[in-house]
């Protein structure tokens, strides 16, 4: 039995190494993400400075026509003042010029407000520009390395996977069919050390007549919380005194 546990031990620990490299590649692959997602929200908020830019634009291009008209009806009605006969008029018209004058100036202080903002916005866009393209330059360099050490580590994994089928064919088959379900359910963790009474699996305590038996690995002991393979582990530092 004892050579069964330890077979066990090993291809758990192959296990766990195998596990360590995909999480390793998830975290490379999850920060390549998460820096794309970065640029694509800057890229999302340049368009939508973009096109409150182009609204902007056409609300100064109608402002200015006003603008333009409000400075013809000034001149006409000025023209037409020397051609007035009664002062009734004359105060029509006077009224009408001042009305336009008062409309030039306002539209072109709307006009100068239209631009700025345009202005502004303009900046924004050049900025978050720079911080993207700066941006995508270290992100496809980042890449480049990522692969390649996606590809090292894929390549040291199958190794150790084929040296794992060795050790998983050397198993009794109930134990391996064991182990197997044990991986697929318990997070790639199916046997695990009994640390001062405490599954190293679940974190809970088993009986102490239990621990006794598993020390003596005389047959195959699971936890009966977790239901993991257990095995004992002598406590650090009793080994050696000082
Ligand atoms: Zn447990």
């Amino acid at each position: 039995m004892k050579e069964e546990i330890f077979k066990l031990i090993k291809l758990q620990a192959i296990d766990s190494e195998i596990a360590g490299f995909d999480n390793t590649i998830a975290n490379h692959q999850a920060v390549i993400t998460s820096r794309e997602q970065a640029i694509e929200e800057k890229q999302e908020a340049i368009a939508v400075f973009r096109s409150k830019i182009e609204l902007l634009n056409q609300k100064q291009r109608e402002t200015k026509s006003e603008h333009d008209e409000a400075g013809i009806r000034v001149k006409d009605r000025q023209n037409k003042m020397m051609q007035v006969q009664t002062s009734r008029e004359h105060q029509a018209l006077l009224k009408e010029i001042e009305e336009n004058k008062k409309l030039f100036k306002e539209t072109e202080d709307r006009i100068l407000q239209f631009l700025e903002q345009i202005e502004q916005l303009e900046q924004e866009v050049a900025t978050l520009e720079n911080l993207c393209s700066g941006e995508q330059q270290l992100l496809a360099e980042a890449v480049v390395t990522v692969e390649k050490e996606i590809k090292r580590i894929e390549s040291t994994k199958k190794s150790i996977v084929s040296q794992r089928d060795k050790e998983a064919a050397a198993l009794e088959p109930p134990y391996l069919k064991r182990y197997a379900m044990l991986i697929d359910k318990r997070d790639r963790l199916a046997v695990v050390a009994v640390n001062v009474n405490v599954c190293q699996g679940c974190y809970m305590a088993l009986p102490p007549q239990q621990v006794i038996e598993i020390r003596k690995a005389e047959k195959l002991h699971t936890c009966p919380t977790c239901q993991r393979i257990l095995y004992y582990k002598e406590p650090e530092g009793t080994a050696v005194e000082k």
